[in-house]
Formats: C-alpha cells, structure tokens, sequence
C-alpha cells in the first residue's frame, strides 16, 4: 500500500456474514478497492475466497457512486436534517447522524443466497459530525 493513496478510498468498508453453512465469520472488505485488478475477499474464519460476478460488481460500484455523492455533499450534509412527525411536533435528525449511527445495509444476490451487505461509511472530515 502506498501512502499516496486517494483520499476517497477511506473508510467504506463492507462486511456480510459467510455463506459457508455453520462457519458464521465475517468477511470484509473495501468498497472502493473493488475495481482492483488484485481484489479479493476471504473469509478470516474458513478461509473460503469470494469473487463477484459482473452483476454484483456491477451493483456494488453503483453504491460507490452513492458514497463518494454523499461525500462530495459532507459540507451541506451538517445542515441537512430527516424530520419526523411525533405527537409533541416535529423532530429533526441530522442527515449525517442517520449515516453514522443507523446501520446502512444492502441486501443482494451472493450466488442462490440473498447476503445482507453492511456499510460503514466513515466521513472524510471529522467535522461533519459534530
Ligand atoms: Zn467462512
């Protein structure tokens, strides 16, 4: 790994639950190390590699775009609030705490299975989520 790496590389990390039946580990990877020529993803506990095919790549850099959209929308997304409708009024949750502290997952085809894909999006600035 170099240290001259891009600053949108950081920090969206995927992780599912392996297929393998009865193993229960947890791979892991980097989103945007996807398009890589050597990307692969392993299972840490049973070592079973994982290859997407064209489609879930497909979709997966799909969801790269979403990330790297939020992240060229972090210094508005302070500003930007979800507002609920509560009996007492009106509540509004800042966008950036959704992203932060409400688990983000997508569930896709992983062969015959469905796998629900976690996200963990890190912002780029440790500002945006004062
Ligand atoms: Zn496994």
């Amino acid at each position: 790994m170099t240290e001259k790496k891009e600053l949108n590389t950081r920090g969206a990390q995927l992780d599912f639950v392996c297929v393998e039946s009865g193993c229960g580990g947890v791979v892991k990877f980097n989103l945007m190390e996807l398009n890589q020529s050597d990307f692969q993803a392993m299972c840490p506990k049973c070592h079973r590699p994982y290859a997407f095919d064209a489609s879930l790549k497909e979709k997966f850099l799909k969801l790269q775009s979403l990330i790297l959209a939020l992240r060229d929308a972090e210094p508005i997304l302070g500003d930007c609030n979800v507002a609920v409708t509560v009996p007492a009024g009106e509540v509004k949750i800042p966008y950036a705490l959704l992203l932060t502290r409400l688990n983000t997952m997508i569930t896709l085809n992983l062969g015959e299975k469905k796998v629900d894909f976690h996200i963990w999006i890190e912002p780029t600035s440790s500002d945006t989520f004062r």
